[in-house]
């Protein structure tokens, strides 16, 4: 079971891994975009790593909810309100449970999941964060370390993709040949689930 320590843990590895990839998510963002999505992303995982220090939830969906709720405070861009929607809905989507199962998890990601297109408009190969999300979520039930290679490989699958959301789509073919930010901070956040189960 997956109580509420296990998603503090999954935000806080999240914030570290964040930090440590900084550079290459705004270097990827250069190509395609405007050269923030590290510096977007560092500053509002540093911000829930700092609330979650602060305040104690209790429960996994209320982890969740706070840490959704301070992506949207504190990172501008398409990136804030898509992650902080991505983690509110599937924190309200795991009620009050004190502690969820793997499979309860599943379930709930991919409410989130959902959530993120209905707000983004984005489906599968339009070269986006949900590149890597839906094989993620069709890959949880499989455990963390499966979830992990699929957004991976979901992430670098964006490659040869055109933009068809968000700033990149302005490129139009000239999208063509970058991995897509968004879909590689995705990749960041998935593998952070098997490092805080390991811990
Ligand atoms: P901005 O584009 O506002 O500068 P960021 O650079 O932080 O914001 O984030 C860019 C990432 O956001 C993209 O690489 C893409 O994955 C994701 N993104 C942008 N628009 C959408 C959308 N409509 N749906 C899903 N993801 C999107
Ligand atoms: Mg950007």
């Amino acid at each position: 079971m997956l109580d509420a320590d296990f998603f503090r843990r999954w935000m806080t590895a999240t914030a570290a891994s964040v930090d440590r990839e900084a550079e290459r998510l705004t270097a990827l963002d250069s190509a395609i975009g405007d050269a923030d999505h590290g510096s977007n992303l560092q500053r509002g995982f540093t911000a829930v790593a700092a609330e979650l220090d602060k305040e104690t939830p209790a429960t996994p969906g209320a982890v969740l909810v706070l840490a959704g709720r301070k992506l949207i405070s504190t990172v501008g861009g398409a990136s804030g309100p898509l992650y902080g929607t991505l983690l509110r809905a599937t924190g309200k989507a795991l009620g009050d449970a004190p502690e969820v199962s793997e499979a309860e998890f599943a379930g709930a990601f991919r409410a989130g999941v959902d959530a993120v297109t209905r707000l983004g408009g984005a489906a599968p190969g339009d070269k986006t964060m949900v590149d890597a999300l839906v094989p993620a979520v069709d890959a949880l039930g499989d455990g963390f370390a499966a979830a992990r290679t699929a957004a991976e490989e979901g992430a670098a699958a964006t490659t040869p993709l055109q933009a068809r959301k968000g700033r990149a789509s302005y490129l139009g073919e000239r999208s063509i040949g970058h991995q897509d930010p968004g879909a590689t901070s995705v990749a960041l956040l998935v593998a952070a689930l098997a490092e805080a189960d390991a811990k």
